[in-house]
């Protein structure tokens, strides 16, 4: 990809399904990092109360003193009293713990509710080219503030049984929030992750997300590595941690593919 003579407007990204443990946060972190290898300004948004994204990038988040939780829900903090740098050269974090999982109830009272991540953000649109929100596993309050906030949103697939249950309700949601909230929404992309080409059932799984989503699917796949797990552990993205693995291969593919589909943010 070509080096960009400037920064911004940032394009938001939802990492978005409800379903745990599909490789939302590992997908956040390392397309990520991928992004900021190719010279783009990124900004990770931790929108999960059990802060992984936070932990897989070596923060610990018991000992934070101000979060996206602040950042939400008070006026007057700005976003670079909450920012932290991370290892990685041109990429940014807003944390979060569990004093986030309180803003779900107490964003309801809120007027414009669904907004208050856009609000949040906006002045940090101009610094960065890319936002990427690691969503929680749910379809609350908090993932309809990430939705609202985005242009695009990624979905991470298991190749497992049963990795399209689940699909339908979350492809409604964005719907619903493309007609009453956030017109441009749009899904950029399906991401089949742990797949293991050596199972016909992967395969087959594989084969079924196309046949449901066509060329909604990234080409790029992502293989079942245990060196994901190990690199939660070492608190780095695997492009750094394993810079020639497969894994940081298929991550780099995958931010060719979304400099690809990215449109110019008007
Ligand atoms: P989510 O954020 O959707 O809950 P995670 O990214 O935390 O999912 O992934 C869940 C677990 O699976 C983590 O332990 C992570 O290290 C591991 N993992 C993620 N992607 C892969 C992969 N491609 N291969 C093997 N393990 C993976
Ligand atoms: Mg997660």
């Amino acid at each position: 990809p070509a080096p960009l003579a400037e920064h911004g407007p940032a394009q938001i990204i939802a990492m978005c399904n409800q379903k745990g443990g599909v490789g939302k946060t590992t997908s956040t972190i390392n397309l990520g990092a991928a992004l900021a290898e190719y010279g783009r300004r990124v900004l990770l948004v931790d929108f999960d109360p059990q802060g992984a994204l936070s932990v897989g990038l070596g923060v610990n988040p018991m000992e934070l003193d101000v979060t996206v939780y602040n950042l939400l829900m008070e006026r007057g903090l700005t976003a670079d009293e909450v920012l932290l740098k991370t290892a990685v050269p041109g990429m940014d974090l807003l944390p979060s713990n569990i004093d986030l999982s309180a803003a779900e109830v107490q964003l309801v009272s809120e007027v414009a509710r669904e907004s208050a991540l856009a609000r949040a953000l906006k002045p940090l649109l101009p610094d960065y080219d890319f936002v990427i929100i690691d969503c929680q596993p749910s379809l609350g309050l908090l993932t309809v503030n990430a939705l609202t906030a985005a242009h695009s949103v990624i979905v991470p697939l298991e190749c497992e049984f049963f990795a399209l249950r689940g699909v339908a309700l979350l492809t409604e949601t964005i719907e619903k929030v493309c007609e009453r909230l956030n017109p441009d929404l749009r899904l950029d992309g399906i991401l089949a992750t742990m797949y293991d080409s050596r199972t016909v059932h992967s395969r087959e799984v594989l084969a079924r997300v196309v046949e449901a989503f066509g060329e909604h699917v990234f080409h790029t796949v992502i293989g079942r590595t245990v060196r994901f797990p190990e690199t939660t552990v070492a608190g780095e993205p695997i492009t750094t941690y394993a810079t020639n693995s497969v894994g940081a291969a298929a991550y780099r593919q995958l931010a060719r593919e979304v400099l690809d589909r990215c449109r110019p943010v008007e």
